[in-house]
């Protein structure tokens, strides 16, 4: 199949190279030049431009940071339609969008794409660059079953579950549920192991305790926030790649945003959001989320 593949970052890299290795066709775009050259090396085609990437494509997949440069990308800069990539894309092709953006986002592109005979579903993902490299990925899709079945196969080659959430939006609608308590665990596992060394414990017993105990969760699993506990965790490379800092508060802002407009009280999460960005302010944005450790630890004087 013949795939296009827009936005090279942490997550849209591998995941485009799990395709390629899959046997498919891939013309990949980015904006940034260093992230172009970083996946030509690993073996990926760089088309010219977005525009150019679309061109024959049977599916065109997007992984963008936020709203914005979805809208942007797609619907042109006047978000009118004109000058964006829905002009490039045949009638009748399949458009992925796994970026997380807002769900209303989501839609207005759907109803664009729509009116021009295209297929726009969203499909955000859960698994962190680890599981983007792995193939390993959640899919949370938001679009008709005959659709989601249409893209399955597709979805398949970069991860292992895929959820129906519902009509397009849905997707994006579970990805802020699932990352506003992904903000909130990872501040309490921070709190919890920041208290123990504190007060002398050895952070890796500490965590392996909580691991095997109620307080057991996806953090002490997989991202120990504590540096050294988990050797291929952020945590133990400085906070690099991963899951930025300001995504997690982009996410949490989309789920605020979300809970005024649906009247839902979500207050950990709103002290998670504010958190994050006291912590984002203090110049840590671009490290990896779980750095949020930092700012719940007495530093060295
Ligand atoms: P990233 O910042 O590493 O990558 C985004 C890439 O998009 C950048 O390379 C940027 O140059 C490119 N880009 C922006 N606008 C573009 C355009 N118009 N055309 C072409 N390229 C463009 O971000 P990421 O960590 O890969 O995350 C991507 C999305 O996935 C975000 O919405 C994020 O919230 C979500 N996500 C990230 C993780 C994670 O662990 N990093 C996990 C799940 C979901």
């Amino acid at each position: 199949m013949k795939i296009a593949f827009i936005g090279l970052g942490h997550m849209g890299g591998p995941m485009a190279v799990n395709l390629q290795k899959a046997g498919h066709s891939v013309a990949a775009f980015d904006l940034s030049k260093p992230a172009c050259d970083k996946f030509a090396a690993a073996g990926l085609t760089i088309a010219a431009s977005a525009e150019a990437a679309v061109q024959g494509a049977e599916v065109v997949i997007s992984m963008l940071p936020a709203s914005r440069h979805v809208q942007a990308l797609y619907l042109g800069a006047g978000a009118t339609g004109e000058g964006g990539l829905l002009a490039h894309i045949a009638p009748g092709t399949l458009v992925i969008d796994s970026s997380t953006i807002a769900a209303a986002t989501s839609q207005q592109v759907a109803r664009a794409a729509d009116a021009a005979g295209i297929d726009f579903i969203d499909a955000p993902v859960s698994g962190g660059t680890g599981g983007a490299i792995a193939g390993t990925l959640t899919f949370m899709v938001g679009a008709s079953a005959a659709q989601l079945e249409r893209a399955r196969p597709v979805l398949e080659k970069m991860g292992s579950n895929i959820f129906h959430a519902g009509s397009v939006g849905a997707g994006q609608t579970a990805k802020i549920c699932n990352n506003m308590l992904l903000g909130i665990l990872m501040i309490g596992t921070s709190e919890a192991i920041a208290l123990g060394v504190a007060n002398g414990l050895d952070p890796r017993v500490l965590s392996e305790i909580m691991r095997r105990s109620s307080g057991g969760n996806w953090a002490l699993e997989k991202y120990n926030p504590w540096p050294g506990v988990q050797e291929n965790a952020p945590s133990s490379k400085d906070y690099a790649g991963g899951f930025g800092t300001d995504l997690m508060l982009k996410d949490l802002g989309l789920a605020q945003e979300n809970a005024g407009a649906v009247q839902a009280s979500t207050p950990l999460g709103g002290l998670a959001r504010s958190l994050y960005a006291m912590h984002s302010m203090s110049g840590h944005g671009g490290l990896d989320f779980s750095s949020i450790v930092q700012s719940l630890q007495k530093r060295a004087s």
